[in-house]
């Protein structure tokens, strides 16, 4: 028998409606798709995949509230009133007055960086995503990690491994100039070790060091409500603070931010940007109309901003964000207690396996993260996804293969898209793979490597 309070933690806070078939293929059949897709995970089919846990990006399920507001979707090239409906809704939740749709994440950054990058200006942040730091590198600018050191550490125990290195920050500001400083970006949650949040404090500081130097700071807020629910876990004061407080305070302290809302605003595609200043406001409007559309759908459609609208109110109900980042954590602790090597502590949306520690004996320089990715996608048709060595790609000066502190295979879980059952079967293939091939000697070479971003298309054979 467990206490009420332990129960309360078990609540699933929905039930299946309407349910997508998913199946798993016979073995062979499996051997035989992942050869013909050249061992590259991104080249399997989705019905290949019995569980997917390539991203959380765009994956997860919707809401009956949200299906039914898709139907009130008003397709209004400009002035749609779900356009309305979603600013409003974003403007209430985070108290930035300007809001801009886009048709996902990345299209909200190129519009941004655009206006606020200028050739040779910098932007510090905590481990910038891939995407945001390619459009601030398009845009003729650089970006600075600042991230605090146990963020880089994949044994090192800290409560937020998302925060920013405040006194590096500071000196990176100095060195340069503020003028040269384009603006801070943090990223919530830090999507490096499977979303590691940043603190209330974190933030606090940064802002404060920032608006002294009339530095603007942004988010990149693809996982706010994930990062608030953490500081409600984690940070004193916060214990019995509603996540909508928490979420206003944090957009208290920024100028504005980007969001991919494929992540907390749980729909297929979107995204947003939203600032506090009318002048950045109005010089955002033309790039919006060249790259994404006019600024009332920048390329989403009426029915998908009425989803995005009610997903934001869905992301932040207390039983869902308890269930979400519970369901994360006993993903760590099921292959924590089968022995498997994980990135400590889990982050809010993925468990990172450590390839390294996985196959001890396999040559770093022949892709251990990679190999297992394909050999959990045998053993169980469950898809992975490499983040080390295949990802990282080679230095663009040298050309020579960089090799990453870290080789590792993500498991990432969409929202409210599978059941204990699934996330327990992962376990049990995960860990049947670590108990039968922890001696093996031989990983993967490139059978064909792929120029540029090389992880989406590479494909590799067995040594
Ligand atoms: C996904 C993501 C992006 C990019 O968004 P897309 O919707 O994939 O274009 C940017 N930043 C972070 C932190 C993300 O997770």
């Amino acid at each position: 028998m467990s206490s009420e309070q332990e129960r309360a933690r078990r609540v699933v806070p929905f039930r299946a409606k309407v349910v997508e078939p998913i199946h798993l293929l016979p073995r062979e059949e499996r051997s035989r798709r992942i050869e013909r897709a050249g061992l590259c995970l991104f080249a399997l089919k989705g019905d290949d995949v019995y569980v997917d846990l390539l991203t959380d990006s765009g994956t997860g399920s919707l809401s009956t509230n949200q299906l039914a507001a898709m139907m009130t979707g008003d397709e209004s090239y400009a002035g749609s009133r779900s356009f309305d409906k979603m600013a409003d809704r974003f403007r209430e939740i985070t108290g930035l007055p300007f809001v801009i749709p886009s048709h996902q994440g990345r299209g909200a950054e190129r519009v941004l960086n655009s206006v606020l990058v200028r050739p040779h200006s910098i932007v510090p942040g905590n481990s910038h995503f891939d995407t945001t730091k390619a459009h601030i590198e398009l845009a003729g600018g650089r970006c600075v990690d600042c991230t605090i050191e146990a963020g880089k550490d994949s044994a090192t125990v800290h409560p937020f491994k998302g925060n920013v290195d405040v006194p590096k920050l500071q000196k990176t500001i100095e060195e340069v100039g503020a003028r040269n400083v384009a603006y801070v970006l943090i990223t919530i949650t830090c999507n490096s070790g499977g979303g590691q949040p940043v603190s209330m404090a974190n933030i606090r500081e940064v802002s404060t060091l920032c608006r002294a130097r009339g530095v603007p700071v942004f988010f990149d807020a693809a996982r706010f409500a994930e990062n608030a629910w953490f500081i409600r876990e984690r940070e004193a004061g916060y214990g019995n603070k509603p996540v909508r407080e928490i979420v206003r305070e944090m957009f208290s302290y920024v100028d504005g931010c980007t969001m991919s809302s494929k992540k907390d605003a749980i729909v297929p595609m979107g995204g947003l940007i939203a600032v506090r200043d009318q002048g950045l406001f109005d010089a955002l409007k033309t790039p919006t109309i060249l790259f994404e559309g006019f600024y009332t759908y920048g390329g989403m459609s009426g029915m998908m901003m009425e989803a995005l609208a009610q997903g934001l109110d869905d992301v932040m109900q207390e039983d869902y964000l308890r269930h979400r980042i519970g369901q994360i954590a006993q993903l760590g602790a099921g292959l924590r207690a089968a022995g498997v090597p994980i990135v400590e502590p889990v982050g809010g949306h993925a468990v990172f396996v450590d390839g390294r520690r996985f196959y001890p004996h396999v040559p770093e320089d022949q892709f251990p993260a990679q190999l297992l990715c394909v050999e959990l996608y045998k053993e169980g048709g469950v898809r992975t996804v490499e983040v080390g060595a295949n990802l990282i790609g080679r230095d663009p000066d040298t050309g020579e293969n960089i090799r990453p502190a870290l080789d590792l295979c993500r498991l990432a879980v969409p929202r409210r898209a599978y059941f204990q059952e699934h996330l327990d079967y992962v376990v049990d293939v995960v860990a049947t793979v670590f108990e039968g091939q922890r001696d093996r000697t031989r990983g993967l070479a490139f059978e064909h490597e792929a120029a540029g971003i090389r992880h989406f298309s590479s494909t590799f054979r067995y040594l």
